[in-house]
């Protein structure tokens, strides 16, 4: 598998990559996540600088608390960030990455805000 991942929003507008040995995947179940994604939110922790941009034209940030923010596509609406403003890792959708991953869901979050109409993901190591 290659060094990096790479990602992309569904038009293109935005595209990135990230090291392959970042962090996850995490689940995150709160409110806020299941209102930003449409379910629960799973993400992977990048290295906030050594994600490197190859397009961002399109990506716009929505800063909803001076801790966090999400970035998203403003011409397709694709989820792609969310940022914990003041920490090392850039939390990155696992959604909108390319191709495979070799990445597993490795813990749940938040748990107890879940919505009832699903059961849990499956967790194994990391
Ligand atoms: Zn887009
Ligand atoms: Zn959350």
């Amino acid at each position: 598998m290659a060094d990096r991942l790479n990602a992309s929003c569904r038009c293109g507008g935005v595209k990135f990559s990230f090291p392959v040995e970042s962090a996850g995947v995490f689940c995150c179940h709160c409110g806020d996540c299941r209102k930003a994604h449409g379910n629960y939110m799973a993400v992977i922790g990048a290295p906030r600088d050594d994600v490197r941009f190859e397009a961002d034209g399109t990506l716009q940030w929505y800063g909803y608390s001076d801790k966090a923010r999400r970035g998203f596509c403003s011409t397709c609406g694709s989820r792609l960030f969310k940022d914990n403003i003041g920490t090392d890792l850039l939390m990155v959708s696992a959604g909108v990455i390319d191709g495979d991953t070799g990445k597993q869901i490795v813990k749940n979050i938040l748990t107890e805000f879940k919505g009832d109409w699903y059961e849990l993901p499956e967790v194994h190591d990391a």
